[in-house]
């Protein structure tokens, strides 16, 4: 996951509980500030404001700053190599209301997300349909879905997590690209490569070289909602920001895309347990 970031251009829609990014508003905001002498005292790894610490990652490569909350609440300001202390400490003072905020709503998302136990009869859902779960004596593989039912052999149960991520994932290898086929059209770009894994806090995002990313826990959105996910990120494959342009186009190709969005920022609470 380490350089994630880095490969990828933007979140996505936000997954609950979600990493928070706030980017500079503007070029001219998040200018490289060139302060003489700075670079010769190695910079300071945390910065500490109003009973916040915020860590600070500097990269040759980044040209603004940002502000990121990470899955475990802590707080990241990415920032230029020669971004003087100073100005950092500004910009991070100036959005302060927002860093306690976004602490404050990603505590209550974690407190609502379900925690399963694997227990008979817990339902687990399968793009958007819940499926009950049985324990079972004997089963020729830990984890088995008849299209009904998910079974679950008993001397599993321990790595019963392990076991629904992996079916979630095989089942989104095959699922995605097929659907992602056929909303090509919609979004008029047809992706290089399609790759299902873990990305944290986001349900998809756009990586560089026409790869686009999905969380194997979109498999257990309603498909109303995975399609929300694969057509906004099918967009960014010719709009990597979200400007302007992304929105009409997101628009052109799924008009009721703000319902959707709106039910994903609301509902997908209830998916991120697994
Ligand atoms: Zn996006």
């Amino acid at each position: 996951m380490n350089g994630e970031r880095d490969d990828t251009r933007e979140l996505t829609a936000p997954l609950p509980p979600p990493s928070f990014t706030m980017e500079a508003r503007s070029a001219r905001e998040a200018r490289i500030a060139e302060t003489a002498g700075s670079g010769n005292a190695p910079p300071p790894g945390h910065l500490h404001l109003d009973g916040l610490a915020f860590r600070v990652r500097r990269s040759p490569r980044r040209r603004t700053l940002a502000l990121t909350v990470e899955r475990d609440g802590e707080l990241v300001v990415s920032a230029p190599e020669s971004e003087s202390m100073e100005r950092l400490e500004r910009w991070v003072r100036s959005r302060l209301l927002w860093a306690h905020r976004t602490l404050a709503r990603r505590n209550a998302l974690q407190a609502g997300a379900r925690r399963p136990e694997f227990v008979p009869g817990e339902s687990f859902s399968y793009l958007g349909q819940n499926h009950m779960l049985r324990i079972v004596h004997s089963l020729p593989v830990p984890l088995q879905f008849d299209g009904w039912r998910f079974l679950l052999r008993e001397n599993e149960r321990g790595r019963a997590h392990d076991h629904f991520r992996l079916w979630y994932t095989a089942a989104g290898r095959t699922w995605l690209p097929e659907r992602c086929a056929r909303l090509a059209r919609l979004a008029c770009a047809r992706p290089a490569r399609i790759v299902v894994r873990d990305l944290g806090f986001r349900w998809g995002s756009c990586g560089r070289n026409g790869a686009i990313y999905f969380h194997w826990r979109l498999m257990q959105l309603p498909v109303r909602l995975a399609d929300y996910v694969i057509v906004h990120e099918l967009t960014h494959l010719a709009e990597h920001h979200h400007g302007p342009a992304f929105w009409a186009a997101l628009e052109r190709a799924l008009p009721d895309w703000r319902e959707r969005k709106e039910q994903l920022d609301r509902e997908g609470i209830r998916w991120m347990g697994v």
